[in-house]
């Protein structure tokens, strides 16, 4: 399946320049669906993943499937304020400020073999952030997996060290 074809493109959304990837017709279409969470999983089989972490919130709508998908366990990474329980955080720079994000201490034991889900890989930024945040706590970022890549922002230069996929790419 061209999943390609399932991804609207939505010009000037959120603001004017921007031509927006919305995936909410992907995830709405039973048979899409179904095929980016089976792909994204079959990329995750024999790595032994104990852990999906999906960055909010579009990471959440990928990450969680997969996760159940190779019976791993899903972590959540938040914008601040949102965890419950206590937290470490992140603060990590953009073209314009800052932004920060935050995990459950006790969310991964050390040595877990953790796999990092999200959307869309753009500057490369939000994940760079994500797997920082997942060393901290002693986890292994073993893949980085995403359904969209915006080859144009190189955001892969950002992500070197990592083993890094992506299903659809845009030039
Ligand atoms: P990065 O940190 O620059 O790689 O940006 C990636 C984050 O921005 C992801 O979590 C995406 O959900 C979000 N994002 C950026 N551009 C788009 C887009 O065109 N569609 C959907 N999400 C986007």
């Amino acid at each position: 399946m061209d999943l390609s074809k399932k991804i609207r493109e939505v010009q000037d959304f959120p603001k004017e320049g921007i031509n927006f990837k919305d995936i909410t017709t992907l995830l709405q279409d039973k048979d899409a669906f179904q095929y980016m969470v089976n792909k994204l999983a079959q990329e995750l089989e024999d790595l032994e993943i104990d852990i999906v972490v999906g960055p909010e919130s579009r990471g959440f709508l990928v990450g969680a499937p997969v996760a159940y998908k190779i019976g791993a366990g899903f972590v959540p990474v938040r914008k601040p304020g949102k965890l419950p329980h206590e937290t470490m955080r992140y603060e990590y720079q953009l073209e314009y400020g800052s932004d920060v994000l935050e995990i459950h201490k006790d969310a991964i034991q050390p040595g877990q073999k953790v796999a990092i889900l999200d959307d869309l890989l753009a500057t490369g930024g939000t994940v760079l952030a994500t797997a920082k945040l997942i060393e901290a706590l002693g986890g292994e970022v073993v893949s980085i997996n995403f359904l969209i890549e915006l080859a144009f922002l190189k955001g892969r230069d950002v992500l070197k060290s990592y083993h890094v996929k992506t299903l659809v790419s845009y030039d």
